[in-house]
Protein backbone atom coordinates (compact mmCIF):
# COMPACT_ATOMS: atom_id res chain seq x y z
CA UNK A 1 0.00 0.00 0.00
CA UNK A 2 1.77 3.09 -1.03
CA UNK A 3 -0.43 5.29 1.89
CA UNK A 4 -2.22 7.34 -1.19
CA UNK A 5 -5.77 5.63 -1.40
CA UNK A 6 -5.41 5.26 2.79
CA UNK A 7 -5.21 8.91 3.14
CA UNK A 8 -7.67 10.26 0.28
CA UNK A 9 -10.23 8.00 1.21
CA UNK A 10 -10.43 10.61 4.29
CA UNK A 11 -10.00 13.74 3.53
CA UNK A 12 -11.95 15.51 1.20
CA UNK A 13 -10.18 18.79 1.35
CA UNK A 14 -8.51 19.27 -2.40
CA UNK A 15 -8.47 22.48 -3.20
CA UNK A 16 -9.24 23.77 -7.15
CA UNK A 17 -11.98 21.14 -6.98
CA UNK A 18 -15.44 22.88 -6.70
CA UNK A 19 -17.71 21.45 -4.44
CA UNK A 20 -20.62 22.47 -6.73
CA UNK A 21 -19.38 21.81 -9.88
CA UNK A 22 -19.87 17.71 -7.84
CA UNK A 23 -21.79 17.87 -4.89
CA UNK A 24 -20.86 14.69 -4.08
CA UNK A 25 -17.50 15.27 -4.85
CA UNK A 26 -16.08 13.74 -1.40
CA UNK A 27 -17.48 10.26 -2.19
CA UNK A 28 -15.97 10.98 -5.89
CA UNK A 29 -12.79 10.96 -4.18
CA UNK A 30 -13.61 8.03 -1.76
CA UNK A 31 -14.39 5.70 -4.96
CA UNK A 32 -12.26 6.59 -6.89
CA UNK A 33 -8.64 7.62 -5.08
CA UNK A 34 -6.00 8.13 -7.13
CA UNK A 35 -2.36 9.10 -5.96
CA UNK A 36 -2.19 12.38 -7.90
CA UNK A 37 -5.18 13.13 -4.87
CA UNK A 38 -2.10 12.80 -2.69
CA UNK A 39 0.03 15.05 -4.70
CA UNK A 40 -2.36 17.66 -4.98
CA UNK A 41 -0.99 20.00 -2.39
CA UNK A 42 -0.66 23.35 -3.38
CA UNK A 43 2.81 24.99 -3.49
CA UNK A 44 1.08 27.63 -0.96
CA UNK A 45 -0.03 25.40 1.38
CA UNK A 46 2.12 25.38 4.85
CA UNK A 47 3.75 23.05 7.11
CA UNK A 48 2.89 22.32 10.54
CA UNK A 49 5.31 24.74 11.85
CA UNK A 50 4.43 27.80 9.41
CA UNK A 51 0.89 27.15 10.69
CA UNK A 52 1.96 26.79 14.36
CA UNK A 53 4.03 29.85 13.84
CA UNK A 54 1.26 32.33 12.31
CA UNK A 55 -1.14 31.27 14.98
CA UNK A 56 1.09 31.74 17.83
CA UNK A 57 2.82 35.16 16.49
CA UNK A 58 -1.44 36.54 16.29
CA UNK A 59 -1.97 35.05 19.87
CA UNK A 60 -0.26 36.98 22.92
CA UNK A 61 -1.42 36.55 26.82
CA UNK A 62 -4.52 38.31 28.06
CA UNK A 63 -3.51 41.21 30.17
CA UNK A 64 -3.12 40.46 33.24
CA UNK A 65 -6.41 41.51 35.76
CA UNK A 66 -6.28 41.21 39.71
CA UNK A 67 -7.92 38.68 40.98
CA UNK A 68 -8.40 36.41 44.67
CA UNK A 69 -7.01 33.58 45.39
CA UNK A 70 -10.09 31.63 44.28
CA UNK A 71 -10.05 33.21 40.59
CA UNK A 72 -6.19 32.68 40.55
CA UNK A 73 -6.94 29.10 40.55
CA UNK A 74 -5.11 27.77 37.64
CA UNK A 75 -4.02 31.14 36.45
CA UNK A 76 -0.36 32.18 35.32
CA UNK A 77 0.89 34.47 38.02
CA UNK A 78 1.38 37.89 36.53
CA UNK A 79 3.93 39.34 38.80
CA UNK A 80 6.36 38.05 41.19
CA UNK A 81 5.03 37.67 44.87
CA UNK A 82 7.31 38.76 48.19
CA UNK A 83 5.91 37.95 51.34
CA UNK A 84 4.43 40.92 53.33
CA UNK A 85 5.53 38.88 56.65
CA UNK A 86 7.75 36.45 57.79
CA UNK A 87 6.86 33.05 57.67
CA UNK A 88 5.81 31.85 60.38
CA UNK A 89 4.97 35.15 61.60
CA UNK A 90 6.29 34.66 64.99
CA UNK A 91 7.69 31.75 67.00
CA UNK A 92 5.36 29.10 67.69
CA UNK A 93 5.27 25.73 69.05
CA UNK A 94 5.50 22.46 66.65
CA UNK A 95 3.76 20.38 68.60
CA UNK A 96 0.36 19.78 71.46
CA UNK A 97 2.58 20.24 74.80
CA UNK A 98 3.97 22.41 77.30
CA UNK A 99 6.45 25.48 76.76
CA UNK A 100 9.18 25.14 79.15
CA UNK A 101 11.84 27.04 80.04
CA UNK A 102 14.73 24.20 79.48
CA UNK A 103 17.12 25.00 82.29
CA UNK A 104 14.06 23.50 84.45
CA UNK A 105 13.66 20.45 82.92
CA UNK A 106 17.00 19.09 82.20
CA UNK A 107 17.07 16.66 84.66
CA UNK A 108 13.77 14.99 83.71
CA UNK A 109 13.55 11.30 83.08
CA UNK A 110 10.99 8.69 83.69
CA UNK A 111 13.18 7.55 86.75
CA UNK A 112 13.29 11.04 88.25
CA UNK A 113 9.76 12.92 86.90
CA UNK A 114 9.88 16.48 87.27
CA UNK A 115 6.26 18.51 88.40
CA UNK A 116 5.57 22.49 87.78
CA UNK A 117 2.75 24.43 87.58
CA UNK A 118 0.90 25.01 84.58
CA UNK A 119 0.19 28.74 84.67
CA UNK A 120 -1.87 29.30 81.16
CA UNK A 121 -3.74 27.47 78.57
CA UNK A 122 -2.58 28.61 74.82
CA UNK A 123 -4.70 27.75 71.96
CA UNK A 124 -3.89 28.11 68.55
CA UNK A 125 -5.26 31.66 67.64
CA UNK A 126 -4.25 33.13 70.93
CA UNK A 127 -2.87 36.86 71.64
CA UNK A 128 -1.83 36.06 75.09
CA UNK A 129 1.89 36.06 76.18
CA UNK A 130 1.94 35.20 79.85
CA UNK A 131 6.06 35.73 81.19
CA UNK A 132 7.02 31.77 81.78
CA UNK A 133 8.88 32.35 85.13
CA UNK A 134 11.37 30.72 86.65
CA UNK A 135 9.76 26.86 87.31
CA UNK A 136 6.79 27.84 85.35
CA UNK A 137 5.36 25.68 82.39
CA UNK A 138 2.26 26.73 80.12
CA UNK A 139 -0.31 24.35 78.39
CA UNK A 140 0.50 25.04 74.66
CA UNK A 141 -1.08 23.84 71.38
CA UNK A 142 0.62 23.68 67.81
CA UNK A 143 0.67 27.14 66.03
CA UNK A 144 0.14 28.73 69.33
CA UNK A 145 2.68 31.59 70.02
CA UNK A 146 5.82 31.09 72.17
CA UNK A 147 5.14 32.64 75.39
CA UNK A 148 8.18 35.20 76.63
CA UNK A 149 10.59 33.20 79.04
CA UNK A 150 10.24 29.50 77.67
CA UNK A 151 12.48 28.28 75.16
CA UNK A 152 11.23 24.65 74.31
CA UNK A 153 8.31 22.45 73.81
CA UNK A 154 8.01 19.20 76.05
CA UNK A 155 5.81 16.73 73.42
CA UNK A 156 2.41 16.21 75.43
CA UNK A 157 3.60 12.38 75.24
CA UNK A 158 6.22 13.23 77.64
CA UNK A 159 3.99 14.19 80.40
CA UNK A 160 1.25 13.54 82.05
CA UNK A 161 -1.10 15.59 80.93
CA UNK A 162 -1.64 17.59 83.73
CA UNK A 163 -3.65 20.72 83.40
CA UNK A 164 -2.87 22.22 87.62
CA UNK A 165 0.56 21.18 87.68
CA UNK A 166 2.12 18.67 85.13
CA UNK A 167 4.55 16.16 85.33
CA UNK A 168 6.99 15.85 82.93
CA UNK A 169 9.02 12.57 82.19
CA UNK A 170 11.93 13.02 79.50
CA UNK A 171 14.16 16.26 79.19
CA UNK A 172 13.99 18.67 76.10
CA UNK A 173 16.46 19.11 73.40
CA UNK A 174 17.40 22.53 73.10
CA UNK A 175 14.65 25.10 71.25
CA UNK A 176 12.97 21.42 70.71
CA UNK A 177 9.42 21.48 68.98
CA UNK A 178 9.61 25.52 68.86
CA UNK A 179 8.96 26.93 64.73
CA UNK A 180 11.18 30.14 64.63
CA UNK A 181 10.05 33.03 63.19
CA UNK A 182 10.98 33.23 59.43
CA UNK A 183 12.83 30.71 58.89
CA UNK A 184 10.23 29.88 56.15
CA UNK A 185 10.99 32.83 54.21
CA UNK A 186 11.66 36.52 55.75
CA UNK A 187 9.69 39.95 55.19
CA UNK A 188 10.25 40.76 51.49
CA UNK A 189 11.66 37.34 50.17
CA UNK A 190 10.07 36.29 46.91
CA UNK A 191 8.14 33.10 47.18
CA UNK A 192 6.66 33.44 43.17
CA UNK A 193 8.07 34.20 40.30
CA UNK A 194 5.54 35.70 37.50
CA UNK A 195 5.11 32.98 34.96
CA UNK A 196 4.08 30.14 37.22
CA UNK A 197 0.96 28.15 37.44
CA UNK A 198 -1.66 29.22 40.57
CA UNK A 199 -1.93 25.10 41.29
CA UNK A 200 -2.36 24.21 44.82
CA UNK A 201 0.90 25.01 46.40
CA UNK A 202 1.33 28.26 44.76
CA UNK A 203 -1.34 29.14 46.14
CA UNK A 204 -0.83 27.94 49.71
CA UNK A 205 2.55 30.05 49.52
CA UNK A 206 0.50 33.34 47.87
CA UNK A 207 -1.84 32.80 50.78
CA UNK A 208 1.21 32.60 53.59
CA UNK A 209 3.17 35.26 52.19
CA UNK A 210 -0.14 37.66 52.75
CA UNK A 211 -1.45 38.30 49.24
CA UNK A 212 -4.85 38.36 49.39
CA UNK A 213 -5.31 39.12 45.94
CA UNK A 214 -2.56 38.67 42.70
CA UNK A 215 -1.91 40.02 39.61
CA UNK A 216 -2.52 36.98 37.01
CA UNK A 217 -3.60 36.21 33.20
CA UNK A 218 -7.31 35.27 32.95
CA UNK A 219 -8.38 32.06 31.42
CA UNK A 220 -8.95 32.61 27.83
CA UNK A 221 -13.17 32.63 27.26
CA UNK A 222 -13.18 30.27 24.05
CA UNK A 223 -16.74 29.55 22.37
CA UNK A 224 -16.84 26.34 20.76
CA UNK A 225 -19.22 25.98 17.83
CA UNK A 226 -19.89 22.92 15.58
CA UNK A 227 -21.62 23.62 11.99
CA UNK A 228 -23.47 21.13 9.60
CA UNK A 229 -27.00 20.87 9.28
CA UNK A 230 -26.58 16.66 9.76
CA UNK A 231 -25.68 17.37 13.63
CA UNK A 232 -28.36 17.19 16.35
CA UNK A 233 -27.74 16.91 19.86
CA UNK A 234 -26.42 13.47 21.45
CA UNK A 235 -28.92 11.59 22.53
CA UNK A 236 -31.56 12.63 20.59
CA UNK A 237 -33.11 10.40 17.89
CA UNK A 238 -31.32 10.65 14.50
CA UNK A 239 -33.27 10.39 10.82
CA UNK A 240 -31.79 9.82 7.83
CA UNK A 241 -28.13 11.40 7.46
CA UNK A 242 -28.37 12.90 10.70
CA UNK A 243 -25.10 12.36 13.25
CA UNK A 244 -24.68 13.58 16.43
CA UNK A 245 -23.04 16.15 17.30
CA UNK A 246 -19.85 15.04 18.90
CA UNK A 247 -17.68 18.01 17.79
CA UNK A 248 -18.80 20.69 20.43
CA UNK A 249 -18.18 18.01 22.89
CA UNK A 250 -14.74 16.86 21.92
CA UNK A 251 -13.75 20.69 21.74
CA UNK A 252 -15.04 21.84 24.82
CA UNK A 253 -14.03 18.89 27.02
CA UNK A 254 -10.15 20.37 25.04
CA UNK A 255 -10.60 23.67 25.74
CA UNK A 256 -11.11 23.22 29.47
CA UNK A 257 -8.11 20.85 29.40
CA UNK A 258 -5.86 23.31 28.11
CA UNK A 259 -6.82 25.90 31.06
CA UNK A 260 -9.49 27.69 29.48
CA UNK A 261 -13.32 28.59 29.81
CA UNK A 262 -15.62 27.01 27.22
CA UNK A 263 -18.73 28.27 26.33
CA UNK A 264 -20.00 25.32 24.42
CA UNK A 265 -22.78 26.51 21.70
CA UNK A 266 -23.70 23.47 20.37
CA UNK A 267 -24.22 23.12 16.67
CA UNK A 268 -25.56 25.11 14.08
CA UNK A 269 -26.85 24.52 10.21
CA UNK A 270 -25.25 25.12 7.31
CA UNK A 271 -26.88 28.80 7.21
CA UNK A 272 -24.45 31.81 6.43
CA UNK A 273 -26.68 33.87 8.36
CA UNK A 274 -27.65 31.94 11.22
CA UNK A 275 -23.62 31.43 11.85
CA UNK A 276 -22.54 34.77 11.10
CA UNK A 277 -25.56 36.20 13.80
CA UNK A 278 -23.86 33.54 16.33
CA UNK A 279 -20.58 34.90 15.64
CA UNK A 280 -21.42 38.37 16.29
CA UNK A 281 -23.47 38.24 19.03
CA UNK A 282 -20.80 35.83 21.06
CA UNK A 283 -17.92 38.50 19.62
CA UNK A 284 -17.49 40.66 22.32
CA UNK A 285 -17.75 37.85 25.10
CA UNK A 286 -15.27 35.71 24.55
CA UNK A 287 -11.64 36.06 23.15
CA UNK A 288 -11.55 32.85 20.85
CA UNK A 289 -13.86 31.39 18.61
CA UNK A 290 -13.10 27.51 18.05
CA UNK A 291 -15.63 26.22 15.01
CA UNK A 292 -15.49 22.99 13.46
CA UNK A 293 -16.53 21.90 10.11
CA UNK A 294 -17.52 23.87 6.69
CA UNK A 295 -14.08 24.64 6.08
CA UNK A 296 -13.57 22.67 2.64
CA UNK A 297 -14.46 23.74 -0.52
CA UNK A 298 -17.81 22.06 -0.81
CA UNK A 299 -21.16 23.60 -1.65
CA UNK A 300 -22.11 24.27 1.88
CA UNK A 301 -18.87 25.15 3.65
CA UNK A 302 -20.97 27.58 5.83
CA UNK A 303 -17.45 28.65 7.74
CA UNK A 304 -15.01 29.65 4.46
CA UNK A 305 -18.26 31.38 3.00
CA UNK A 306 -18.93 33.55 6.30
CA UNK A 307 -15.33 34.07 7.10
CA UNK A 308 -13.64 34.62 4.55
CA UNK A 309 -14.84 37.05 2.86
CA UNK A 310 -14.03 39.31 6.42
CA UNK A 311 -10.35 39.64 4.91
CA UNK A 312 -8.92 38.52 8.69
CA UNK A 313 -9.64 35.23 8.06
CA UNK A 314 -6.62 32.83 6.47
CA UNK A 315 -7.83 29.69 4.92
CA UNK A 316 -5.47 26.82 3.17
CA UNK A 317 -4.03 24.11 3.61
CA UNK A 318 -1.48 22.48 5.95
CA UNK A 319 0.65 19.60 4.93
CA UNK A 320 -0.67 17.59 7.99
CA UNK A 321 -3.01 14.29 7.78
CA UNK A 322 -5.41 14.64 9.36
CA UNK A 323 -6.54 18.17 9.04
CA UNK A 324 -5.33 19.41 6.09
CA UNK A 325 -7.73 22.39 5.68
CA UNK A 326 -7.45 24.92 8.27
CA UNK A 327 -8.75 28.64 9.19
CA UNK A 328 -7.31 31.30 11.15
CA UNK A 329 -7.58 34.47 11.94
CA UNK A 330 -9.74 37.34 13.82
CA UNK A 331 -13.02 38.20 13.91
CA UNK A 332 -13.83 42.15 12.77
CA UNK A 333 -12.70 45.11 15.53
CA UNK A 334 -14.57 45.64 18.14
CA UNK A 335 -16.06 48.89 18.10
CA UNK A 336 -13.33 50.91 20.24
CA UNK A 337 -11.07 49.18 17.38
CA UNK A 338 -9.79 46.27 19.87
CA UNK A 339 -8.84 43.31 17.78
CA UNK A 340 -12.00 40.78 17.35
CA UNK A 341 -11.43 37.04 19.10
CA UNK A 342 -9.12 34.84 17.72
CA UNK A 343 -10.82 32.69 15.47
CA UNK A 344 -9.85 28.72 15.17
CA UNK A 345 -12.10 26.93 11.82
CA UNK A 346 -11.49 23.33 11.97
CA UNK A 347 -12.52 20.63 9.76
CA UNK A 348 -15.23 18.76 10.63
CA UNK A 349 -13.88 14.94 10.92
CA UNK A 350 -13.93 14.40 14.61
CA UNK A 351 -10.63 12.95 14.55
CA UNK A 352 -9.53 16.62 12.37
CA UNK A 353 -10.48 18.35 14.48
CA UNK A 354 -9.26 16.79 17.63
CA UNK A 355 -5.17 16.78 16.11
CA UNK A 356 -6.22 20.38 15.17
CA UNK A 357 -6.95 21.20 18.05
CA UNK A 358 -3.81 19.54 20.16
CA UNK A 359 -1.26 21.20 17.54
CA UNK A 360 -2.97 24.81 16.75
CA UNK A 361 -5.24 25.51 19.48
CA UNK A 362 -4.11 24.30 22.67
CA UNK A 363 -0.50 25.94 22.29
CA UNK A 364 -2.26 29.25 21.44
CA UNK A 365 -4.72 29.16 24.45
CA UNK A 366 -1.78 28.32 26.64
CA UNK A 367 0.05 31.33 25.25
CA UNK A 368 -3.18 33.50 25.89
CA UNK A 369 -2.98 31.83 29.79
CA UNK A 370 0.60 33.22 30.00
CA UNK A 371 2.53 29.94 29.58
CA UNK A 372 5.64 29.77 28.16
CA UNK A 373 6.25 26.17 27.55
CA UNK A 374 3.02 25.69 25.03
CA UNK A 375 3.82 22.32 23.74
CA UNK A 376 2.96 18.72 24.94
CA UNK A 377 5.68 16.51 26.20
CA UNK A 378 6.96 14.01 23.51
CA UNK A 379 8.52 10.53 23.51
CA UNK A 380 10.13 8.24 21.37
CA UNK A 381 8.26 4.96 21.33
CA UNK A 382 8.56 2.09 18.99
CA UNK A 383 5.70 0.90 17.03
CA UNK A 384 4.02 -2.35 17.69
CA UNK A 385 1.93 -2.55 14.43
CA UNK A 386 2.38 -0.42 10.81
CA UNK A 387 1.11 1.69 9.11
CA UNK A 388 1.12 4.11 6.13
CA UNK A 389 1.33 7.88 5.54
CA UNK A 390 1.04 9.97 2.88
CA UNK A 391 3.86 11.71 1.29
CA UNK A 392 4.38 15.02 1.60
CA UNK A 393 1.67 15.41 4.89
CA UNK A 394 2.97 15.12 8.78
CA UNK A 395 0.62 12.45 10.10
CA UNK A 396 -1.10 12.77 13.35
CA UNK A 397 -1.62 9.02 13.81
CA UNK A 398 -3.71 8.47 17.29
CA UNK A 399 -2.09 5.64 19.41
CA UNK A 400 -2.10 4.14 22.40
CA UNK A 401 0.89 4.35 24.15
CA UNK A 402 2.20 1.41 26.66
CA UNK A 403 5.00 1.89 28.86
CA UNK A 404 6.96 -1.96 28.92
CA UNK A 405 9.57 -1.44 31.54
CA UNK A 406 12.33 1.10 29.34
CA UNK A 407 10.57 0.54 26.79
CA UNK A 408 7.27 3.06 25.68
CA UNK A 409 5.25 1.05 22.78
CA UNK A 410 2.90 2.37 20.35
CA UNK A 411 0.15 0.67 18.58
CA UNK A 412 -2.76 2.31 16.45
CA UNK A 413 -5.39 3.49 18.55
CA UNK A 414 -8.44 2.32 15.53
CA UNK A 415 -8.28 -0.33 13.80
CA UNK A 416 -8.82 2.00 10.48
CA UNK A 417 -6.00 3.73 10.74
CA UNK A 418 -6.00 7.38 10.88
CA UNK A 419 -8.98 7.42 9.20
CA UNK A 420 -10.37 10.78 10.35
CA UNK A 421 -14.25 10.29 10.91
CA UNK A 422 -13.32 7.01 13.35
CA UNK A 423 -14.17 8.93 16.83
CA UNK A 424 -15.56 6.58 19.04
CA UNK A 425 -11.73 4.44 18.24
CA UNK A 426 -10.33 7.76 19.13
CA UNK A 427 -11.22 7.42 22.77
CA UNK A 428 -8.71 4.83 23.08
CA UNK A 429 -5.88 6.95 21.80
CA UNK A 430 -3.48 8.57 24.29
CA UNK A 431 -1.22 9.57 21.96
CA UNK A 432 -0.29 11.11 18.92
CA UNK A 433 2.31 9.09 16.76
CA UNK A 434 3.98 12.37 14.59
CA UNK A 435 5.08 10.84 11.30
CA UNK A 436 7.73 13.94 9.55
CA UNK A 437 6.22 14.48 5.61
CA UNK A 438 8.58 12.64 3.98
CA UNK A 439 7.54 9.37 5.21
CA UNK A 440 5.31 6.83 3.67
CA UNK A 441 5.71 3.69 5.54
CA UNK A 442 5.93 2.99 9.51
CA UNK A 443 6.87 -0.71 10.27
CA UNK A 444 6.48 -2.55 13.20
CA UNK A 445 10.36 -1.68 15.34
CA UNK A 446 10.43 1.64 13.57
CA UNK A 447 10.82 4.59 16.37
CA UNK A 448 8.21 7.22 16.48
CA UNK A 449 7.99 10.64 18.13
CA UNK A 450 4.52 10.67 20.00
CA UNK A 451 3.18 13.81 22.00
CA UNK A 452 1.60 12.52 25.44
CA UNK A 453 -1.88 13.57 25.26
CA UNK A 454 -3.06 12.14 28.51
P1 LIG B 1 -17.17 19.21 7.11
O1 LIG B 1 -15.79 19.61 7.49
O2 LIG B 1 -18.21 20.15 7.58
O3 LIG B 1 -17.27 18.95 5.65
O4 LIG B 1 -17.46 17.83 7.84
C1 LIG B 1 -16.68 16.71 7.55
C2 LIG B 1 -17.26 15.48 8.18
O5 LIG B 1 -17.27 15.62 9.58
C3 LIG B 1 -18.69 15.19 7.79
O6 LIG B 1 -18.83 13.78 7.69
C4 LIG B 1 -19.48 15.73 8.95
O7 LIG B 1 -20.74 15.10 9.09
C5 LIG B 1 -18.57 15.42 10.11
N1 LIG B 1 -18.80 16.37 11.16
C6 LIG B 1 -18.76 17.71 11.04
N2 LIG B 1 -19.03 18.31 12.20
C7 LIG B 1 -19.24 17.32 13.09
C8 LIG B 1 -19.57 17.31 14.49
N3 LIG B 1 -19.74 18.45 15.16
N4 LIG B 1 -19.73 16.13 15.10
C9 LIG B 1 -19.55 14.98 14.38
N5 LIG B 1 -19.22 14.93 13.10
C10 LIG B 1 -19.09 16.08 12.43
MG1 LIG C 1 -20.14 20.40 7.34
Amino acid sequence: MTGHEHNASHEHEHEGRRGDAHPHGRDHEQAHPTPADDCAIPASARSVAEQQGAVLATVAPLPPARVTLDEARGLVLAEDIRSATDIPPFDNSAMDGYAVRRVDVQEASAAAPVSLPVIADLAAGTADNPRIGPGQVARIMTGAPMPDGADAVVPIEDTDRGTDTVTIVRAPVPSAHLRRAGEDVRAGDTVLVAGVRMGPTRLAAAASAGAGTVSAHPAPRVAVISTGSELVPPGQATGRGQIPDSNSFLLAAAVAEAGGVPVRLGSVADDEDALRELLAAQAGLVDAFVLSGGVSVGAYDVVKAVLAPLGTMRFGPVRMQPGKPQGFGRWMPGPDGSPGPVIFALPGNPVSAYVSFEVFVRPALRRMQGHTDLHRPTVTATVADGWTSPSGRAQYMPVTVERDGALTRVRRATSGGSGSHLVAGLGQATGLAIVPEDVTLVAAGDLVTVMLTS
